[in-house]
């Protein structure tokens, strides 16, 4: 049976940080599905589908890496609908850990059998997350380490058109 993961996050947008768990996890599993969640909680920048094709194109090098999008409903019900048996999240911080760790325990009681698999973030992008490079990227920062080139690509003409709205 293939070791199917699903990875869900916001990707509002996707930075090198979580390209960096796809890699990994790519790696463990024999399969790894990306969830572009709607976080209902928070306002995006990107629509489902536009994130869907940036990190389509920046995750074209992974052969068992595939792409989806979620509007809203349960990640325990996407995992089933795609077979996936572990969901993987990254961990950065000890306030990561906390919130995830809630998460975690809330999935494993509706359904024991799928596994959530923490990564650890790797140092170098311990500081990286989608809000600061929103921050970053709207004044003009250069963000062209901390996210994929097509993402830093992407920023730029969002920011760009919302100067002349
Ligand atoms: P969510 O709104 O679901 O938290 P995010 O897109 O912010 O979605 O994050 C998705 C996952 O990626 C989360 O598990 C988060 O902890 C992890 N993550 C975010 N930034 C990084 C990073 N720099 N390195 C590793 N993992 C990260």
């Amino acid at each position: 049976m293939a070791r199917i993961a699903l990875f869900p996050g916001s990707f509002d947008p996707f930075t090198n940080g979580h390209l960096d768990t796809v890699v990994r996890a790519s790696q463990l599993f024999d399969e790894v599905v990306i969830a572009a969640m709607t976080n209902t909680a928070k306002k995006a920048l990107f629509a489902p589908d536009e994130k869907v094709t940036l990190i389509e194109a920046a995750t074209a090098h992974l052969d068992n890496v595939r792409v989806v999008a979620q509007a809203n409903g349960l990640t325990i019900d996407l995992a089933h609908k795609l077979d996936a048996h572990f969901i993987v999240r990254g961990l950065r911080n000890a306030n990561d850990l906390a919130y995830e760790s809630d998460i975690a325990r809330v999935n494993q009681s509706l359904d024991a059998s799928i596994e959530t698999v923490f990564l650890l973030a790797s140092s170098q992008y311990l500081a990286v997350s989608s809000s600061m490079i929103k921050e970053v990227a709207q004044f003009g920062g250069d963000v062209s380490t901390l996210v994929p080139m097509n993402v830093a690509q992407a920023l730029q003409a969002k920011f760009a058109e919302a100067q002349h709205d």
